[in-house]
């Protein structure tokens, strides 16, 4: 079989971006979800999305205004007794960066990126992948019992790839910490929480994080809080979170962490997971991407952007002249960029966590001290759309 003939396993936004960034190159990919409804899975949060990402989607043909995308003006971060530490104008980005930073409830992104790309790929809900075999000669096997000989192999299947499984033995790890989230309405909230901020309190032990998406009409909440599991190396992935026990946990928070508390039935948690970063992403005609090659810890809002940009990479050079080197190039780009912010992610949850004392002090002098945009230049300046030559939409 052609090494052009590509299947990707997994429908999230790596998956999808893939298959998009392939279809600009002029080939073809299969999409395979294990999921009967695709994108239900990463149904039910918001997500903040930097500019790179920003941009891609746009090339790829997502009205991301038609997906309710909300423009940010600033993020601002408060210490649970109220205090202002700091504020990023984030409204800056687009000047800076030539596209905004924006907030979005996940599920309105993925349908608007799954309508563009379903036009261009074959994507086929409902098709689990039970085990991968070899990476010279990929031998997929699915749910039902058939097995596949793709030319191309991509593990676009998540933190728990079933793919990845193929290139190595490692385990997603639990860091301690749960990620509690909901929907809220923002017509029963107070009126100054529908700005286009990214609200973020810290405080010993936990943060929160807050955001308009929806259009506006919806805001994204986020608690961070240690875990209580009755097994912590073996946690559980996800569970209904009564907010009862967070509200007494954060009785003495800011009215406005309070107000958005008070306002949900109930959220949802995530047992917060990462995997140490691999050495090798690729093997033979495996590739992996997103969630599947570098898996990271919420804190730093990356995880889905650095998939994103990662397909864009991974689909240039899986179309190279030179396929080896463009994906001995992919590895160490990613490496550089979503392996540090794997770690970033880890360290960045004890800053913000800190108790009272010096180190808290510190920090909060060096986060006065970020006024403009410069420290984020690496991050949010990276030109990964260029690779997308013209927007899908006038090419399709
Ligand atoms: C609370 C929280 C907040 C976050 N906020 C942000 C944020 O603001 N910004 C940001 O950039 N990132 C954020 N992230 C991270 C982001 O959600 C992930 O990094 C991103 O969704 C990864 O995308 P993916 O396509 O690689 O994987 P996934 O979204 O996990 O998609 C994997 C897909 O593979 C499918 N699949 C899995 N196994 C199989 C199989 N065996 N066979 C077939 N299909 C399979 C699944 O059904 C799924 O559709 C957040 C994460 C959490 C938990």
């Amino acid at each position: 079989m052609s090494q052009d003939d590509v299947l990707v396993v997994g429908a999230g936004l790596a998956g999808l971006v893939i298959a998009g960034a392939w279809a600009h190159r002029g080939g073809h990919a299969t999409v395979l979800d294990a999921s009967a409804s695709v994108g239900a899975s990463s149904a039910g949060g918001g997500l903040q999305i930097a500019p790179p990402t920003v941009a891609v989607l746009r090339r790829l043909g997502v009205d991301l205004d038609a997906a309710g995308a909300v423009v940010v003006h600033a993020q601002e971060t408060r210490a649970s007794d109220g205090r202002l530490l700091g504020r990023a104008p984030l409204h800056a980005c687009e000047q800076r960066y030539g596209t905004p930073y924006v907030t979005v409830r996940r599920a309105d992104v993925h349908a608007a990126l799954l309508a563009r790309v379903a036009s261009v790929a074959d994507v086929r809900p409902g098709t689990a992948v039970t085990s991968v075999h070899e990476t010279h000669e990929p031998v997929v096997t699915l749910a039902d019992g058939r097995t596949l000989h793709p030319g191309t192999l991509v593990g676009a299947d998540g933190i728990r790839s079933v793919v990845r499984a193929a290139l190595g033995p490692d385990r997603p790890l639990y860091s301690g910490l749960w990620a509690h989230r909901a929907l809220v309405p923002l017509a029963g909230l107070p009126a100054h929480l529908a700005a286009p901020v990214v609200r973020l309190w810290v405080g010993p032990g936990a943060h929160v994080v807050a955001y308009p998406v929806a259009g506006g009409r919806e805001l994204n909440l986020v608690v961070v809080v240690p875990g209580e599991d009755d097994d912590p190396t073996a946690p559980a992935w996800t569970a209904a979170t009564d907010p009862e026990p967070l509200r007494r946990r954060l009785a003495d928070w800011p009215d406005d962490v309070r107000a958005v508390l008070d306002a949900v039935e109930m959220l949802r948690g995530h047992a917060v997971h990462d995997r140490a970063p691999l050495e090798h992403l690729t093997s033979g005609r495996v590739a992996l991407v997103g969630d599947a090659a570098h898996p990271m810890a919420p804190f730093l809002a990356q995880g889905a952007n650095q998939a994103v940009e990662g397909a864009v990479e991974l689909a240039a050079a899986l179309a190279a002249a030179d396929r080896p080197a463009a994906l001995t190039a992919y590895e160490r780009r990613r490496a550089s960029r979503a392996g540090h912010l794997q770690q970033g992610s880890r360290r960045s949850v004890a800053l913000l966590h800190l108790p009272a004392g010096p180190e808290r002090d510190a920090r909060d002098r060096a986060w006065a001290a970020e006024t403009g945009l410069a420290h984020r230049d690496r991050l949010y300046g990276y030109p990964v759309a260029t690779l997308l030559g013209n927007a899908l939409a006038s090419s399709a």
